[in-house]
């Protein structure tokens, strides 16, 4: 068994081509990239969403941290770990440009599923601002969909769950599910040229 997975930035790129063809048929009308691992894929994504003639697809950030034991209020525990928001959505400036999320269907990006604490944190936060948002705009009847999308889900016992109805309708996308070992990523690396050698080696380019 390798020690560690390799990935390239070529096979970053072609895993979300390939994942573009099931998001695609959701529309999403919205990404919101979790920083950082979150921020090239969402990019690159967009590029294999774009319709011809229609606008991108807008990318939104928001940052979240793990932490094991910090003990303040700012945070939500998840399963044993401490959730901190680093950055979150401005609703304000969002109302202005692409309208609220409310009725949307809105593209959750991650560049990995570890242990899920963060994207079931994510998850669970945007649906309950929705939900405020729309019972104080009287907009309770409009459906919000919500789609999540790693390269990676690591086959592993998960410390939260996703709504088991994401999963079945298929907006949960991960390019690849793989073993549990640690995943380097491209934009990670020192040396990007031994990186990828090494991603090539292992057929991941
Ligand atoms: P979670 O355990 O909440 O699913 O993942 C938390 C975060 O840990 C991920 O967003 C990612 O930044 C980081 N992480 C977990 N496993 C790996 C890995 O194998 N490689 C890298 N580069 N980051 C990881």
């Amino acid at each position: 068994m390798v020690e560690k997975l390799f990935i390239s930035y070529n096979n970053v790129h072609k895993l979300c081509q390939e994942a573009a063809v099931q998001i695609k048929k959701f529309s999403p009308d919205l990404m919101i990239a979790i920083g950082g691992g979150g921020f090239i894929p969402a990019r690159i994504l967009r590029t294999f969403l774009k319709e011809p003639g229609a606008k991108n697809i807008p990318i939104q950030a928001i940052g979240l941290s793990l932490y094991e034991d910090l003990g303040t209020d700012s945070q939500v525990e998840t399963a044993g770990l401490e959730v901190v928001r680093t950055q979150w959505l401005d609703f304000g400036t969002l109302a202005k440009n692409s309208g609220s999320l409310i009725g949307k269907t809105v593209l959750i990006v991650d560049e990995v599923d570890d242990t899920r604490t963060t994207l079931h944190y994510a998850l669970s936060e945007l649906e309950k601002d929705v939900r405020e948002q729309a019972i104080a705009l009287g907009r309770e009847n409009e459906v919000t969909r919500f789609l999540i999308f790693v390269l990676h889900n690591k086959n592993k016992e998960k410390k939260a769950e996703l709504p088991q109805k994401m999963i079945e309708e298929g907006r949960y996308v991960a390019a690849r599910t793989v073993e549990d070992i640690w995943i380097a990523y491209p934009w990670e690396a020192i040396d990007i040229e031994e990186h990828t050698t090494n991603a090539v080696a292992q057929g991941n380019n």
